[in-house]
């Protein structure tokens, strides 16, 4: 199985991204990627709701358009949203001109957030000198790999629960390919977390 934890290297490299919340305190961040979704962003919400646990979205432009109401409830439940480009546009596949003006799209329909999370995580140095000057660059330091073609429940919950620490940004998936093995255990991965003594707080 891939690397769950981003390395410590990899986040000093990179110092001007935010791959952890800094304290001492057991605080998670939890994040959704490519919301919205009308199959399953309201399943979501409805479980957070039921926890009192507030999420950041990063949402792509195209679908918002598409499904304006998901980000109203998104927004009126107190969550948070970022902009995850327009077309979902993967950074290593495009040049700097065109992957910037992807997010500006994204941002004419979102117009107010300043987070920004690359779709794929994949992003050059010299798009992120650019990105930075209006966004703070969120990406994660636990992968659940929610996404993945063969992962189990089982996988998924120990990829999280066994990584975690104070301040981890959490990155699940609010898409077609994740909601069936999130609605088999986002909720014991939730509720697990809380008994823990961790609280939920947007970034
Ligand atoms: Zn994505």
């Amino acid at each position: 199985m891939k690397i769950v934890k981003v390395p410590q290297l990899i986040q000093y490299l990179f110092p001007s991204i935010i791959w952890k919340g800094k304290t001492d305190e057991k605080i998670l961040h939890l994040t959704f990627d490519d919301s919205p979704t009308p199959e399953f962003t309201f399943w979501i919400l409805n479980l957070l709701e039921k926890l009192n646990i507030k999420a950041t979205f990063f949402c792509v432009g195209e679908s918002t358009e598409k499904y304006p109401k998901i980000i109203l409830s998104i927004l009126d439940k107190g969550h948070q949203i970022g902009n995850h480009t327009y077309s979902h546009k993967n950074g290593f596949l495009s040049s700097t001109k065109s992957y910037l003006h992807n997010i500006e799209r994204c941002k004419k329909i979102l117009p107010n957030t300043t987070l920004f999370r690359p779709p794929f995580g994949k992003i050059y140095p010299w798009q992120i000198s650019k990105i930075k000057e209006n966004y703070k660059i969120v990406m994660w330091d636990i992968v659940s790999y929610d996404f993945h073609k063969n992962i189990t429940e089982e996988k998924v919950k120990s990829n999280v629960l066994n990584n975690v620490e104070n301040g981890s940004i959490i990155v699940f998936h609010d898409n077609k390919k994740s909601k069936k093995i999130l609605k088999l255990c986002l909720e014991e991965i939730l509720q697990n977390l809380i008994k823990k003594g961790y609280r939920f707080k947007t970034i």
